[in-house]
């Protein structure tokens, strides 16, 4: 990953910074539902403000589609910034034009703006040059904080990172240099977990994986595709069959480039997908026609810990059963605790992402034992795909 500026190497006093942040929260009937998000931002914006910046903040809420929309505006989220922060957030009803400009002007050193949301015009999402143009006429310098954006090449995520100094936030880096310590220059051996649904969904994610790491435990739905591939009978269980050939050919480059697949040797099987439902723990190759695996099982969780036991770095994407259903919560909730203990003994790096994964972690309550967990969904999966985030490469040095 190239090196990125941080905070560290820029000069605020005075200065205008146009801070991107994700203030993306749930509102339920016009109040902050949950404050996550803002509080994840709230280090880079006091630290800019107390170094005597002018803070104006610029982020995105909802799909307004280019247009204004008062449903979708950005104001309710000033009052809750403002809480959060237990300091004074003005808003301005424009992002761009004389109403934010005459905004920003008022402005004192240490005081704090967000502008209205980046997406009421249709250009932010073209990465319009003019309308980053517009955009850079409020700031002096661009921090980005808002990684769970920096897959989308916006104005506000990319284009303005060309027109004005660019750093890094305080969140954007500690993302980056979780990501980093992950995939980028990790300690080896490196252990890959990936389960979910489908394999449909995340070709692109194991064919990256594969390349890069150690080992690779395949669980949840996707794990019965490689099995069937393998000519198990899989019975009524999720399956791709028709993907039965990217499964083999995923197989065969993890071999070429030494990566160990792990895949499940006995599943938890049921007759029903329903809470509480009959189930009995069989043999991967016993099956019987008329059930379906929704978990892995005991003999295959003791493999995944063993490896766990043995990488010194682990990604995680996915949950490896039906985890949100009893009892077919174990096999996630099994590893989940593992790998915390071993991160909490200072054995195993560990970086997880993704929303039902973080889902997952906070069920187990280990989501705080975890080195890293990323909640910038489509961001991350991106990163585990080994492509290049544009916001994050428009920082580069
Ligand atoms: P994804 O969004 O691809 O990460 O998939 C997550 C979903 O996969 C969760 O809702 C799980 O309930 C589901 N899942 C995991 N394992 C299985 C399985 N063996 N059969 C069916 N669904 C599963």
């Amino acid at each position: 990953m190239p090196k990125f500026r941080t905070l560290d190497d820029a000069k605020v006093k005075g200065k205008r910074a146009l801070v991107r942040v994700d203030l993306n929260v749930p509102v339920q009937d016009g109040k902050v539902s949950d404050a996550t998000r803002i509080e994840r931002v709230a280090g880079t914006i006091t630290e800019l403000a107390d170094k005597g910046a002018k803070v104006v903040l610029l982020a995105h809420f909802g799909r307004p589609k280019g247009k204004p929309d008062a449903e979708q505006s950005l104001k309710p989220i000033a009052e809750a910034t403002a809480q959060v922060l237990g300091r004074t957030v003005g808003f301005a009803s424009d992002c761009v034009g004389p109403d934010a400009v005459r905004a920003v002007a008022a402005m004192k050193d240490g005081d704090i703006l967000l502008l209205e949301n980046t997406r009421f015009h249709a250009g932010e999402e073209k990465n319009d040059a003019e309308f980053a143009k517009k955009l850079a006429e409020c700031g002096d310098l661009f921090v980005n904080d808002a990684f769970s954006a920096a897959h989308r090449a916006h104005a506000s995520t990319e284009g303005l990172a060309h027109l004005l100094p660019a750093y890094a936030g305080r969140t954007m880096q500690a993302e980056l240099d979780a990501l980093e310590k992950g995939l980028g220059n990790p300690k080896r051996p490196v252990l890959a977990i990936v389960g979910g649904a489908k394999v449909s969904t995340k070709i692109d994610l194991l064919s990256n994986l594969v390349a890069k790491v150690d080992g690779l435990v395949i669980g949840g739905g996707m794990a019965n595709t490689f099995l069937a591939a393998q000519g198990v009978n899989v019975g009524k269980s999720l399956c791709e069959h028709d993907l039965a050939g990217t499964a083999k050919e995923i197989m065969a480059a993890a071999k070429k480039s030494g990566c160990e697949i792990v895949l499940p040797v006995d599943g938890v099987v049921a007759r029903e997908f329903k809470a509480g439902a009959a189930s009995e723990v069989v043999p991967v190759d016993n099956v019987p026609a008329d059930a379906m695996i929704l978990d892995v099982g005991p003999r295959s969780i003791e493999a995944v810990k063993a490896w766990i036991a043995k990488a010194d770095t682990l990604v995680w994407n996915g949950p490896l059963g039906a985890f949100e259903i009893e009892p077919f919560d174990k096999a996630t909730m099994a590893a989940a605790k593992f790998a915390a203990e071993e991160t909490k003994a200072g054995r195993l790096v560990s970086v997880a992402g993704g929303g039902d994964t973080v889902a997952a972690l906070n069920q187990a309550g280990v989501a705080d034992d975890f080195t890293y967990v990323s909640t910038a969904g489509g961001a991350f999966l991106e990163w585990m795909e080994g492509k290049e985030l544009p916001g994050v490469a428009a920082l580069a040095k």
